[in-house]
């Protein structure tokens, strides 16, 4: 029985949360004793494909058209759906992003699959196939048992710990795959994305510094900016500097933006309101510099700076410079 793993590209690489969601699945196939194929659409080569090996998979699916090289919810769940059923897997897993959700609702509908979106964790296959997923902004967890023959499963970022046993032993082949493309997928297409350059994404940010209100207003950015700089990370803001327009709104995390889920977080005058904490709950480690030691985010925080960031944020950037 084969494990189906969809791989997110970004500009033919792929991105480091589906590396992580080629991890998940490979241990999923191991404890069900089936195959880890993975299947890539959109345009790559098969040096950046064969990566997937390093994290588990025996097999890489590619779908290469020009038809495909932006994302096409519709189309790209049509190709799953056909890899799945020409691989025989029984169960599906994607990584959580809009387009890893929008793809699962459509194959389950097409190949009747039980589906659990946000998922956390391993499955536990002993009597009954169950899942834990993260529920109301990641405030708690539900396990959900999936009886249906396929199972698709939508995984949170951080689902596992990568370690030792996340590395592939076995080389990955890369194949193509050639799927039927219908003309009824291809009414409303992207013609063009612009990216914004020169920033590390949000979502896919290992490191994040992000500010609040406490920051005062947009001509006070430069010491965070440093600081994400230092550090090659990201930046981010909450809801009201945006509002604001203190920062682009394509940095708003929280319930209503973004979800992030790096390895570090650093809150930058952020009051911690459950709205926000929604969109940070992911991270690994987060770290919430606050003038107020009562401030709700050091409840949610692993380390807490209590103290005026204009004065914390240089001593920082100074010493990640220094390492
Ligand atoms: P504030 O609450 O004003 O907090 C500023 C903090 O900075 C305070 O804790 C203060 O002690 C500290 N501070 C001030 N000066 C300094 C200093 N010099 N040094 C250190 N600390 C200092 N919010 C989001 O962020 N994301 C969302 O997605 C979101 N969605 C929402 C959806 C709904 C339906 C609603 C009703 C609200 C939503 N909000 C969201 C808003 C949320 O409720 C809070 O109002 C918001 O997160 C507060 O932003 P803030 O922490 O930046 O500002």
């Amino acid at each position: 029985m084969s494990v189906l793993i969809y791989i997110e590209l970004d500009n033919g690489s792929i991105k480091k949360t589906s590396l992580e969601t080629v991890a998940y699945g490979a241990k999923v196939a191991a404890q069900t004793g089936g195959q880890a194929i993975v299947l890539a659409i959109g345009k790559s080569d098969s040096d950046e494909l064969e990566k997937a090996g390093d994290f588990g998979a025996e097999k890489v699916l590619h779908a290469s058209d020009e038809k495909l090289s932006h994302e096409n919810s519709m189309a790209y769940a049509d190709i799953l759906v056909q890899a799945a059923e020409s691989t025989q897997s029984k169960i599906i897993i994607l990584p959580k992003s809009g387009l890893g959700d929008a793809m699962a609702a459509r194959a389950a509908a097409k190949l009747k699959a039980g589906i659990v979106s946000g998922v956390t964790a391993l499955p536990e296959t002993e009597g009954g196939f169950k899942v834990t997923r993260s529920i109301f902004t990641g405030k708690a967890f539900s396990t959900v048992e999936i009886k249906s023959d396929i199972k698709i499963l939508v995984v949170k970022k951080n689902a596992i710990e990568l370690d030792e046993s996340s590395v592939g032993t076995v080389k990955a082949t890369v194949e193509t795959f050639s799927p039927q493309l219908r003309d009824a997928d291809f009414q409303a297409t992207v013609v063009e994305v612009e990216k914004a350059s020169g920033e590390v994404s949000l979502t896919e940010a290992q490191v994040i510094v992000s500010g609040g209100r406490g920051m005062k207003g947009p001509e006070n950015w430069q010491p965070l900016v440093d600081l994400a700089n230092a550090l090659g990370a990201a930046t981010g803001c909450s809801k009201p500097v945006s509002d604001l327009d203190w920062r682009p709104h394509h940095e708003h995390i929280g319930q209503t933006g973004i979800k992030v889920a790096p390895n570090l977080y650093i809150a930058c005058g952020i009051s911690g309101a459950i709205q926000h904490l929604a969109g940070v709950n992911g991270s690994k480690c987060i770290v919430v510099i606050n003038k107020d030691p009562e401030a709700p985010f050091f409840k949610a925080a692993d380390y807490g700076i209590v103290g005026d960031v204009f004065e914390i944020l240089p001593k920082l950037t100074e010493a990640a410079r220094a390492i």
